[in-house]
């Protein structure tokens, strides 16, 4: 697959080496389908998690529009729900807009408001801001918003969860009605979606990470961890499905047969299905996971070609696969006839640019978690701040039965 670059995003030089400067050789899924969109004005409702480079899918696009000079008045306001992501954040632009005239700064409460006053006076362009603290400035005539090109809510849902509905909804009433919204929540319930609804004021906005999730009845569960760990969170997490069939891939046929083998030790109810065995053992191990015998199968990606077998409730991932069709292709083994399934892909520090192949392939991102007492030896690109709870899965749950799963 071809790969994308900044370059091709259509950025400016500065950016592009300010991108550089930070070590970004390439866009992650979400910057590919969020700069394009940001930098045409257009607006943007976007589920993306933590984690996965949202930060600079919508500062690269700000800093590029309104650099034309900087004049000191509020261009780019991003609501955030937290003191620490409003930090974050105001280091993204700062460092991003290394080479940039723009000026930013972040307004959050729990601090002093004259400094921030004062920063407000001065003049800036860019303001990265909780909205109780933000209120506060405006309702002090400190924050002149009538000059806003570009509002970005940023997790939206955390606003909501920390109750910030009343004070986002009276912040929007203040803004000018034509401007650009992009609008980012790790999930979209209905209260987010009505949030988005006000913020894009009955504009039409282009969506990303959202219809697809809902489609194809899949859960993707993308598990940071180290690979000589693999076997054991797979085991753990396996303890969690009591029903139904589930099939694991291998990239090799060796790696199939050792799987399996090891995993025997603790459950018999497992086969391994590779192109190494005899068309009779294929036979048998195939028939014993239709009648149930066996409910786990290793198999590799050729042997499973053969295999129509339904009730698949969860297909993993073992090794992720080196071609991102092939992981459509897999994970397309569950979730049949309109019935739910899980993906869960076992993901190593080698392994990470691959999924962000497949991730741009599918157009969507999925959250990076780690299973407590597996953390990997390499943190996956992760949320900077408190871990971020997770939408509520509907249906049977795979959690890991002793202590929450992190990310
Ligand atoms: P965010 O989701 O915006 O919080 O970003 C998560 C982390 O990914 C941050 O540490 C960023 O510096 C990093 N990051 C963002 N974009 C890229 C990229 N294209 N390549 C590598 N790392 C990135």
């Amino acid at each position: 697959m071809q790969k994308m670059s900044f370059e091709a995003l259509g950025l400016k030089p500065e950016l592009l080496r300010a991108v550089a400067e930070q070590g970004y050789t390439e866009p992650t899924p979400i910057q590919v389908q969020a700069i394009p969109i940001g930098l045409d004005g257009r607006d943007l409702v976007g589920s993306a998690q933590t984690g996965t480079g949202k930060t600079a899918a919508f500062m690269l696009p700000i800093l590029q529009r309104l650099d034309n000079g900087n004049n000191g008045t509020l261009r780019a306001l991003v609501l955030v729900p937290t003191r620490e992501l409003a930090e974050q954040v105001l280091q993204s632009a700062n460092a991003y807009g290394r080479y940039s005239p723009l000026r930013a700064t972040a307004i959050y409460g729990g601090v002093p408001m004259d400094p921030q006053t004062r920063a407000l006076a001065r003049g800036v362009d860019i303001v990265v801001a909780t909205p109780g603290r933000l209120l506060d400035h405006m309702g002090r005539g400190h924050v002149d918003s009538t000059k806003l090109e570009v509002l970005v809510l940023d997790e939206a849902d955390r606003m909501l969860d920390m109750g910030f509905a009343p004070d986002v909804h009276r912040i929007l009433d203040t803004l000018p009605a034509k401007k650009q919204t992009l609008f980012f929540s790790a999930t979209i319930s209905w209260e987010v979606d009505r949030l988005a609804r006000h913020a894009l004021d009955g504009h039409v906005a282009v969506e990303i990470g959202r219809r697809a999730a809902a489609a194809d009845g899949v859960e993707h569960i993308l598990v940071a961890v180290d690979r000589v760990q693999k076997r054991d969170v797979l085991a753990r997490m396996l303890q969690e499905v009591t029903q139904g069939r589930t099939l694991v891939f291998t990239r090799t046929k060796h790696g199939a047969d050792k799987l399996a083998r090891h995993m025997r030790h603790e459950r018999k109810d497992v086969s391994a299905l590779h192109g190494g065995m005899t068309q009779s053992a294929r036979n048998r191990a195939l028939e014993r996971f239709k009648n149930g015998k066996i409910r786990v199968l290793v198999a590799t990606d050729v042997a499973s070609r053969g295999i129509d077998v339904d009730n698949i409730v969860m297909v993993v991932n073992y090794d992720v696969p080196q071609d991102p069709e092939v992981y459509v292709h897999r994970v397309g083994r569950t979730a049949r006839a309109g019935a739910s399934g899980v993906a869960l892909t076992l993901m190593s520090p080698d392994e990470w640019l691959m999924m962000w192949e497949i991730e741009k392939l599918m157009g969507r991102t999925f959250p990076r978690e780690i299973v407590p007492g597996f953390e990997p030896s390499v943190p996956p690109l992760q949320p900077r701040e408190q871990p971020v709870e997770r939408p509520k899965r509907q249906g049977r749950s795979i959690r890991p039965r002793r202590g929450g799963r992190r990310r």
